[in-house]
């Protein structure tokens, strides 16, 4: 998955390719603890009450003393609301089987999803199987893929994985993560994205945004992506590894931005003790909210089935009338 904006964390070559909810439970304004211990009233009833009066929601302060079970129940509050306000978060990358997404995935490297999206395409129907790309002339790939930038190296990635995938592995893509990181341009990260998207198989997917967020909330204060991994999946169960992933990605590029975050906007304030980073003034908050592109959720022009399902309809903005 790539970048919307400002967040180009990806990369094409393993350099820092690493490594990752959808629970529908409603949670009422007194329960549970906050960021500093304290019952409040908080989540998206009471965020979206104070947008509608105006006012300023209540900062939390800094966990100083948080102990390990209350930063369980806070890491886990987090992604319960996030999976409220983006109950179908998902990969913004089109895909079809597993062979798309990963060459995808590689793509997205320091562009946005969307361009990704408008790109493949052409490059799918051009050359449909790992067979067909291995045999490509590089020249035509990257003609194809000179709107995605740093086009030179990303066809030499999706030419090469094309090649291994079809020598090593029958045409297929391997669904274990040992094979997947020896693909050229695919590390972690981007095996987990494909693991936890295209095979089911839980991971949490380390990228700029969950980097960002994951330390602004105070769940670590690992700065290497593998251990930014491991601390945070140990506050989850395994199962919740790829939605999490999505919910946290979705947050950050919609309203927990890298320089302007929505604080005074945002569903989770309450919760977080970095609230006030940003613009807390609700109406100038709302502005700095970035969504759906061309009525679809995220960044899609072929939404999956199960949001066509649930009728179609864009991520409703926070607090939107
Ligand atoms: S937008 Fe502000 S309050 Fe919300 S998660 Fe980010 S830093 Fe915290």
């Amino acid at each position: 998955m790539g970048e919307q904006g400002s967040d180009g964390g990806r990369e094409t070559e393993k350099r820092t390719e690493k490594a990752p909810v959808k629970k529908k439970t409603t949670v009422s304004a007194t329960e549970g603890a906050t960021a500093n211990g304290s019952t409040r009233a908080t989540t998206r009833e009471s965020a979206k009450a104070r947008g509608a009066a105006g006012t300023k929601p209540a900062a939390a302060k800094p966990p100083r003393t948080e102990s390990r079970t209350a930063l369980v129940r806070r890491a886990r509050r987090i992604n319960r609301e996030l999976a409220e306000v983006f109950p179908y978060a998902h990969p913004e990358l089109d895909f079809e089987n597993p062979f798309q997404l990963v060459v995808a995935t590689v793509l997205s490297a320091q562009t946005t999803d969307l361009r990704v999206n408008q790109t493949t395409p052409a490059l799918f129907a051009r050359y449909p199987t790992p067979e067909d790309l291995a045999a490509a002339d590089p020249e035509e790939v990257e003609e194809i893929l000179r709107p995605t930038g740093f086009f030179r190296a990303k066809t030499r990635s999706v030419i090469g994985l094309s090649k291994m995938l079809a020598e090593d592995f029958g045409g297929e893509v391997p669904g274990r993560l040992e094979d997947l990181v020896k693909l050229p341009g695919v590390g972690r990260k981007t095996a987990f994205v494909v693991l936890g998207n295209a095979f089911g198989r839980p991971g949490i997917t380390v990228d700029t945004h969950f980097q960002r967020l994951v330390r602004r909330w105070k769940w670590t204060e690992e700065t290497d992506p593998d251990k930014i991994e491991a601390a945070v999946g140990a506050l989850f169960p395994k199962s919740e590894w790829t939605d999490l992933s999505h919910h946290v990605i979705w947050h950050g590029r919609r309203i927990c931005h890298a320089r302007k975050p929505a604080c005074g906007a945002c569903p989770i304030a309450p919760l977080c003790p970095a609230y006030g980073e940003g613009e807390t003034d609700p109406d100038k908050a709302r502005k700095l909210l970035k969504y759906e592109k061309g009525g679809f959720p995220g960044q899609r022009l072929n939404p999956p089935q199960a949001y066509l399902d649930a009728g179609g309809r864009p991520a409703p903005p926070l607090d939107a009338a």
